[in-house]
C-alpha cells in the first residue's frame, strides 16, 4: 500500500487547497508535500463547524442523532449506517464494536466529517458537524499514514503547522512533549522507516494528540500489531488517558480489546449497521482479563454480535447479569 492512501481513503472529502495556505510563507519542497499539505487539510481544515439550527440541549459532547449513511456507486445505493443514535460524553473511552463491513469506519469517518450523513444529524459541542476540523483527529490501523520524507518530530509538528494552529516554536514544543508522553524522545529525528509498527503508532498518537483535539478518532489503530505489541499499546493509551483524560471514540473488532479498552462499549449489527446494545465497561481493565465478570461480558457480546436470537432471550430473562455489565438492549 502506498502512504498516501492512508490520507486518502475511500469516501474522504477531497477538498482543495485552502487560500491560506497558497499564501503560506514557506514554498513546499515537493509536490509530494503539496499534496500532503492538501490530504491534511482536507483533515484539520480550520474552517468552524456551523451551529446546527437545533442546539442540542443533551449535554453529551458529541451526539450521532438517527444518522443513516448511503454509498452509492452508479445505480447502486448501499446503506452502510442505520438510524443509528449514540452520546459521547467528555472524557469518556467510548467504543464501536462489530464485526467487518458493519460500518464502524464509515461511522467514524462521518463524525470526522469526510463522508456525509444521508438522514438523522452529528453534533459536536452541540454545532452540527458539516466537514473536516482540527477539533477531530483521527489515527488509523496502517502503519503508513506517517510522510515517510519527514522525520518523526516534523511528523508530529505538520498537522499543527499546516492547520495553523500553532507557530513553529509551539509546534515544536508540544511534539516535544507528546513524543516524551509516549516514550519516543530518543527517536524525533530519525525518520519513520526507522521505527517498528508500534512505534509509528505511537507517533501517530502523539500527532493527535498535540492537536488537543475535542474527541480522538481511532480507526483500529492496533490491529495490525502483533498480539504482544497490541497488549502494550492499550496499557499505554490507557495509561495516556488517565494522564490527559481526552474523548476517545475508538474502533475494533474485538470484544476483549472493547472491554479492556472503552469505559462504554456500542455493538453494532451488520447489514446494515444499526445499533443492537450499549455496554457500560467501566468495571473492565487490563487486569480484568480470565476473571469471571469478565468472561461473562465477553459471551453476552459475543452472543449479541452473532446469536442475535438467543441473546434477546438471555437478556430479557437474565436482568441481574445485564445489571452488572450495565447492558442496554437497543434493538
Ligand atoms: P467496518 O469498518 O465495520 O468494517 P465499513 O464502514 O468499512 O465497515 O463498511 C461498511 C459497508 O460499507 C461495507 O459493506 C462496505 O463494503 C461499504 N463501504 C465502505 N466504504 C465504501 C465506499 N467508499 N463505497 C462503497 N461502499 C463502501
Ligand atoms: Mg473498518
Amino acid at each position: 500500500m502506498r502512504w498516501p492512501y492512508a490520507f486518502a481513503q475511500d469516501g474522504d472529502v477531497a477538498l482543495s487547497r485552502g487560500s491560506w495556505l497558497r499564501s503560506a510563507a514557506e514554498p513546499y519542497a515537493s509536490l509530494a508535500e503539496a499534496e500532503l499539505a492538501d490530504r491534511l487539510i482536507s483533515r484539520v481544515s480550520t474552517s468552524p463547524p456551523v451551529p446546527s439550527q437545533q442546539v442540542s440541549a443533551s449535554t453529551a459532547l458529541l451526539e450521532v442523532d438517527r444518522v443513516s449513511i448511503d454509498y452509492v456507486t452508479g445505480a447502486r445505493v448501499l446503506r452502510a449506517t442505520h438510524q443509528v443514535s449514540l452520546q459521547v460524553h467528555a472524557a469518556e473511552r467510548f467504543v464501536l464494536l462489530g464485526a467487518s463491513g458493519c460500518g464502524k469506519s464509515t461511522l467514524l469517518k462521518a463524525m470526522a466529517g469526510f463522508v456525509p450523513v444521508s438522514e438523522g444529524a452529528i453534533r459536536l459541542g452541540g454545532a452540527q458537524v458539516q466537514g473536516p476540523g482540527p477539533d477531530r483527529v483521527m489515527v488509523f490501523q496502517e502503519f503508513d499514514q506517517l510522510p515517510p520524507w519527514k522525520t518523526v518530530r516534523e511528523n508530529v509538528m505538520f498537522p499543527l503547522l499546516a492547520s495553523r494552529r500553532t507557530g513553529k516554536a509551539e509546534a515544536r514544543e508540544r511534539a516535544d512533549l507528546y513524543l516524551e508522553k509516549v516514550g519516543l524522545s530518543r527517536f524525533a529525528d530519525v525518520h519513520p522507516h526507522q521505527l517498528s509498527g508500534g512505534m509509528k503508532q505511537r507517533v501517530a498518537i502523539a500527532r493527535a494528540l498535540a492537536m488537543h483535539p475535542k474527541v480522538l478518532l481511532m480507526d483500529e489503530p492496533f490491529a495490525a500489531l502483533d498480539a504482544l505489541t497490541r497488549r502494550r499499546m492499550q496499557e499505554e493509551l490507557l495509561a495516556l488517558w488517565e494522564e490527559l483524560r481526552f474523548t476517545l471514540v475508538f474502533v475494533t473488532h474485538s470484544i476483549e480489546e472493547a472491554l479492556v479498552v472503552g469505559s462504554r462499549v456500542a455493538i453494532l449489527s451488520p447489514h446494515p449497521g444499526r445499533l443492537r446494545a450499549e455496554i457500560n465497561t467501566h468495571a473492565f481493565g487490563l487486569a480484568s482479563g480470565g476473571s469471571a465478570e469478565f468472561e461473562a461480558a465477553h459471551q453476552r457480546i459475543h452472543r449479541l454480535l452473532f446469536d442475535e436470537e438467543r441473546a434477546g432471550a438471555q437478556t430479557a430473562g437474565d436482568t441481574s447479569s445485564s445489571a452488572a455489565t450495565g447492558l442496554r438492549r437497543v434493538a
